[in-house]
């Protein structure tokens, strides 16, 4: 191993040091390191449909996540930069700066992530990336990710087969390799004023771990299996996506923290529906493997293509304003909080595709811009699955309102919450 003089460090999505494999590698072989965030700028601009692609919850949701590094970092005699511009020319200058041709960043295998990490590499820099995102580490599976099953069910079972839970993760580093100190970079970003937005949510590694730990202190993992179609509070789910999405915690870390637990207090249907839905997580993530940007086509992976967009018909959907009581609460819900509840989730969205007959992209594009918790892989591979452009062997989930209305709020609760 050659150390390298100064090294960048890019935090993309993996706001944490805590099992952070590659910023443990640049720890190790950088003998000056420049942590940085880049507020891309092609995120500024307005979505194809016509509203910004990062809304207000979760901008303010990233501030804070990034606030939080910041003070770790700086703890630990390092910093936080935060930039904003378009990637390539915000590390040409860097480059020139910093004489710095080394970038460290986790691997994203998404297609604009892949695009720029393509677009550096042809510029000449040199990247050092690890997959790190998964619970499971892709080379553990007893198939290429590449070859992996199309359905979510045989991949489950040949995962469960050879008896794959988690792999296991890795400490925070030591200690950070010293700031370039000849060449002082100030922060470029315009930094967003997160008391705009009513939060119900703190961004952040330390909030992450302490969420986590109260959840398993709770012992709430016993319950989830009867509470996880719930809509109405903190603990019917673990709203670990909030911190998982930016990487303020990882997968992984909480898979061991869920094995700890068992051998604490025993396995059951809760802990292990849990570890259920976090491989669900990691299949959409492993689908990209596979088939890349053929996720992202109108047709998705079938034959035809998504429905017509109808401009009035989105704005009643995402406004709330449908006339159909749970699909609006939803949406208000959605809008008002950054979040929304598996269940509501699946309800809005087929409502949008199946009665509304609108494009799904539409629709998975507000939930990018609306969701606190917004993952690439996740939403599209959970739109693609609704709108039976995925692997779904049922060809798509259309949702009955009236039977979910019945089923999950029976006597108005929910939508009394966000319909007043
Ligand atoms: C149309 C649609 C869009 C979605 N978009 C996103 C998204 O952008 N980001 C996101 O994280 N999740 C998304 N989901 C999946 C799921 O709704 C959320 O992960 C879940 O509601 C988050 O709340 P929780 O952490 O309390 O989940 P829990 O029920 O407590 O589940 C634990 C964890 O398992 C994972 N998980 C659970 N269900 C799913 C699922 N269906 N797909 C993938 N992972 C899952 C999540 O990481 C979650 O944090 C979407 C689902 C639908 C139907």
């Amino acid at each position: 191993m050659t150390a390298v003089h100064t090294a960048i460090y890019w935090f993309r999505s993996d706001l944490r040091l805590r099992d952070n494999p590659t910023f443990i590698k640049a720890c190790k072989e950088a003998e000056f390191l420049l942590p940085v965030y880049i507020h891309s700028n092609h995120l500024e601009e307005e979505a194809a449909w016509g509203f910004p692609r990062v809304g207000g919850q979760r901008k303010a949701f990233l501030q804070e996540s990034l606030e939080d590094l910041r003070t770790q970092l700086r703890a630990m005699g390092s910093d936080l930069v935060e930039l904003s511009g378009d990637i390539l020319e915000v590390f040409e200058e860097l480059r020139t700066k910093l004489d710095a041709n080394q970038i460290y960043c986790e691997q994203i295998k998404a297609p604009e992530e892949l695009e720029q990490v393509a677009i550096l590499s042809h510029a000449g820099f040199e990247l050092k990336s690890i997959w790190q995102s998964s619970m499971l580490d892709p080379q553990d599976l007893p198939f290429k990710a590449e070859d992996m099953p199309d359905v979510f069910t045989q991949f489950r079972q040949q995962v469960e087969k050879h008896k794959i839970r988690f792999a296991k993760p890795v400490d925070a580093p030591v200690s950070i390799p010293p700031l370039p100190s000849s060449h002082r970079v100030q922060d470029q970003a315009t930094t967003f004023d997160a008391s705009s937005s009513k939060k119900s949510f703190l961004g952040g590694e330390t909030s992450a771990l302490a969420h986590i730990n109260q959840y398993f202190e709770r012992r709430l993992p016993d319950t989830y299996k009867q509470t996880r179609n719930g809509l109405v509070g903190m603990d019917y789910s673990s709203k670990f996506s909030l911190w998982l999405a930016g990487g303020c915690c990882s997968a992984r870390l909480i898979a061991k923290q869920l094995a700890e637990y068992e051998l604490l207090y025993g396995a059951n249907d809760g802990t292990y529906w849990l570890w259920f839905e976090l491989l669900w997580r990691d299949y959409f993530r492993f689908l990209h493997f596979k088939f890349g940007n053929k996720l992202y086509r109108s047709r998705g992976l079938g034959a035809a293509p998504s429905n017509q967009f109808n401009e009035a018909k989105f704005q009643q959907w995402a406004s709330g304003n449908t006339g159909e009581s749970l699909i609006d609460a939803g949406m208000r819900e959605l809008s008002t909080t950054g979040y929304l509840s598996n269940r509501m989730r699946q309800v809005v969205a087929s409502y949008w595709i199946y009665n509304m007959k609108g494009d799904w992209r539409a629709g998975a594009a507000w939930f990018e811009s609306q969701l606190i918790d917004y993952d690439v892989y996740s939403n599209q591979g959970n739109w693609l699955y609704i709108a039976g452009k995925g692997t779904d062997p049922r060809g798509g989930r259309p949702f009955n309102v009236a039977k979910q209305t019945q089923d999950h709020d029976p006597d108005a609760i929910y939508r009394n919450m966000w319909l007043k």
